[in-house]
């Protein structure tokens, strides 16, 4: 694999077009045109000499056949020649060609004798004017048996015939009994100068002569033919065995550009030009070594970088395809940054380096590991058996990072989300395994349980639902469909008011209420977060106004403030704005936080600005105590004046000793700091009990009124009210003892 295209086909195609053919080739050229040359001198000597000879002899033959035939029948022909003495025509001098060319004995035997001398055939034919063709009546060809052959005639189309209808002499090849053989046509005319007839003779040395210069020529022709296919056979398995060594050094350079081979450099061993080129090959394959390792090397954890990632990635995508299953995983550090932000970057990157070594060794030496961002890393596995053996893999890696580790004198622990998508199961190309990969690891950031989290299609459904969900936030946000309902905070000894907070509430056009827990996540992911608290701000200073120019006491309101809003530039002006806008005094307004807003962040950034918000007058709760980090420090060392205890906590405590033990230390701690303790999530008597005895202040649960509209508030209020009452009134006392 390769992203400049697979450069085989190429190579291939190059191959077709190789050194051993090509050489061969040449060879074949060469010696084609040395048998050529050679040949064609030789032949051309031999089609002279035959050709020569041939014309002299036929001539002869001629010459000699009307001699003999003006000879034999003395005053019946006269024989006309040229100045050379060939014979033009052959002259009745008596007689008409009817009653004197005809069959007689004594043309066979002149004719038999012209035979004899010429050592060829002689014919006589006679005009026939009505088929306009010469008719042969006598011939010294015999059939095997000694009877006369066939009659056979010159006719138009035959090569003679031209010549002779216009009373020529005819020189050249003729067909005779089925091959072409060279004769001489001699016409005869009639008293008047009349075409008659014809007298043919061949000569059959010349004859053969010539028939021994077309086999020599067919010879030539077949030797040149061997000797090339020869010539070609062996130079091409020469060239080809000769030439090996340069293919496999060339498909070893191709498997070294394409990282395709790791094996040694062939022919080193050798002291010709061969060896040469492999111990350059072997200096560039060295050369390209060094080159990888420096483009896909992360040089702060010594792993791979993010082109490694990719290109590895590739890689498994395409064997994947041969049938091999992959496990693409996606390794985020939480709240990495807190680290760099605590304790200074080069520890940041010492846990990065420790890491990365962990996850080297956890998942083994084929895995493939790589730092692709800040704090993430991929790790691509093959070498398991199942999906089971890719989350034990996981499991023991989250394990091992438990272990806090040192770094710059402290003891840091970091904690890890794991992604993980099957290749290719549920995925084929590149895009879409790191896509779904981020998607499993959102849902493992999600799971603190768990911490790792294969894809599903459901996870992409779930997406797909938060991207609707944002959408119509946006337009809630815009026209209506947010509003705020206030959850009493009860004194849990005088059962009168403390404080409210407002708790968003989002009616959806098609899903109906929404809960809270879904649609901020999906506010905070999005940014609409802070146009969602600006919103809740107003309304909430806005309805304090309301109540107190109708008279009623409600203490405060508390409001969730997420870490987006709080870290926004010139949020303390913000609140200061909203508070002048509804002429509010601050202790109207208490804003809560939980311990998320501490991540990432330097105590003096995160003092300056709750320090700045305190300034205002408006009191700062810490939310969710227990659930996230419960670091003390922030407690002794931020102006916090309420701690409120999560839920987890004070659900069943009266029921469950641990749990009422490690909410009796918090309260104690809460206390011993000076902060107002809020009990978040009392649904029961006994639970309200329980926090009561222990010392809590406020409670805020189900037990009193869960979050309820302005409007209902007053009637939720008088119910509390009268419920205490009653409860009072038959008041037996359930307290519920902490010892065992
Ligand atoms: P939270 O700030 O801890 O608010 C208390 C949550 O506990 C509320 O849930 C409340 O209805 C619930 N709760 C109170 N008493 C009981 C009880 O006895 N039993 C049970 N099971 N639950 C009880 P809610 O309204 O669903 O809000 C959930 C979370 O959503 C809030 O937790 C807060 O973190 C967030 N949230 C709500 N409104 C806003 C807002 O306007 N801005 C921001 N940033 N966050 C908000
Ligand atoms: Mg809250
Ligand atoms: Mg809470």
């Amino acid at each position: 694999m390769t992203y400049f295209g697979d450069p085989m086909p190429l190579l291939l195609r190059k191959m077709s077009c190789s050194l051993p053919v090509r050489l061969t080739g040449l060879a074949i050229c060469l010696v084609t045109l040395g048998i050529a040359v050679m040949a064609g001198l030789g032949y051309t000597k031999v089609y002279e000499v035959t050709e020569q000879n041939a014309s002299i002899r036929i001539d002869r033959a001629a010459k000699a056949a009307s001699s003999v035939m003006a000879h034999a029948f003395e005053g019946q022909f006269t024989a006309q020649r040229d100045e050379a003495g060939r014979p033009l025509a052959l002259q009745l001098t008596r007689g008409t060609a009817d009653t004197v060319l005809q069959f007689s004995d004594a043309y066979d035997r002149l004719l038999a004798e012209i035979g004899r001398n010429n050592e060829g055939a002689a014919n006589l034919f006679r005009f026939n004017a009505e088929t306009s063709a010469f008719d042969r009546f006598a011939t010294t060809f015999r059939r095997p048996d000694g009877s006369m052959p066939p009659p056979m005639s010159i006719a138009a189309g035959h090569p003679a015939f031209t010549a002779l209808e216009s009373a020529q002499p005819f020189l050249g090849e003729v067909p005779v009994m089925g091959r072409m053989r060279l004769a001489y046509l001699t016409p005869i005319l009639d008293v008047q100068g009349h075409l008659a007839g014809a007298l043919a003779v061949d000569v059959g040395w010349a004859d053969d002569l010539l028939t021994a210069r077309h086999d020599l020529g067919a010879a030539m022709f077949g030797f040149a033919a061997s000797v090339l296919a020869i010539v070609a056979g062996l130079g091409t398995i020469w060239m080809t065995r000769e030439t090996q060594p340069l293919r496999k050094l060339a498909q070893f350079a191709n498997d070294v550009a394409s990282n395709t081979d790791e094996s040694d450099v062939p022919f080193l061993e050798r002291h010709d030009e061969v060896g040469a080129l492999a111990h350059g090959l072997a200096r560039v394959a060295k050369l390209q070594d060094k080159l990888e390792y420096l483009a896909y090397t992360d040089t702060l954890t010594g792993q791979g970088n993010r082109a490694r990632y990719i290109s590895d990635l590739e890689v498994a995508l395409q064997a994947s395809k041969a049938g091999r299953p992959w496990a693409l995983l996606h390794i985020n550090l939480k709240r990495f940054g807190r680290i760099n932000a605590a304790y200074g970057p080069s520890c940041g990157d010492a846990v990065l380096r420790t890491v990365g070594d962990l996850i080297a060794v956890t998942f083994g030496p084929s895995a493939r590991v790589a730092r692709q961002g800040d704090d993430d890393f991929g790790v691509l596995l093959s070498d398991f058996d199942n999906t089971d053996a890719v989350a034990t893999l996981c499991q023991s890696f989250l394990h091992q990072l438990s272990t806090p580790m040192r770094c710059a004198g402290v003891e840091v622990q970091v904690d890890a989300s794991i992604g993980i998508c099957l290749i290719p199961e549920h995925a084929g190309d590149l895009e879409t395994a790191v896509g779904h990969v981020n998607l499993a690891l959102r849902a493992a950031r999600g799971n603190e349980a768990q911490g790792f989290c294969f894809y599903s299609p459901e996870l992409q459904d779930g997406v797909l639902r938060e991207v609707k969900l944002e959408g119509a936030l946006r337009r809630a946000l815009e026209g209506g469909g947010l509003s705020l309902h206030y959850q009493p905070q009860i004194d849990p000894v005088t059962h009168t008011l403390y404080g409210l907070e407002a708790l968003t509430r989002w009616n959806h056009p098609v899903e109906g209420s929404v809960p809270p827990v879904e649609f901020i996540a999906i506010a905070e992911q999005s940014g609409l977060i802070v146009d969602l608290g600006d919103w809740v701000l107003n309304e909430s200073c806005s309805q304090a106004r309301t109540w107190l120019d109708e008279g009623f006491d409600f203490r405060h309101i508390s409001v969730n403030v997420s870490p987006i809003q709080l870290w926004q530039p010139g949020f303390v002006a913000k609140v200061q704005a909203y508070l002048q806008k509804h002429r509010l005094d601050g202790r109207y307004l208490c804003l809560e936080v939980t311990e998320s807003v501490f991540a990432d962040r330097s105590d003096t950034s995160v003092a300056g600005v709750l320090g700045g918000l305190r300034a205002l007058g408006v009191g700062l709760s810490l939310d969710d105590f227990g659930s996230g980090y419960s670091s003390l420090g922030y407690l002794n060392k931020l102006p916090f004046d309420q701690l409120k205890i999560d839920r987890a906590f004070v659900q069943d405590a009266p029921r469950d000793l641990q749990r009422a033990k490690l909410l009796q230390g918090i309260v104690a701690l809460g206390k011993g700091l000076g902060l107002t303790i809020v009990a978040e999530g009392a649904e029961l008597g006994d639970e309200v009990e329980l926090v009561r005895e222990l010392g809590v202040r406020v409670v805020q649960g189900f037990y009193y009124a869960p979050a309820v509209p302005s409007e209902a508030l007053e009637q939720t209020l008088e119910r509390i009210a009268s419920e205490a009452e009653d409860r009072q009134a038959d008041a037996s006392g359930s307290g519920v003892r902490l010892t065992a």
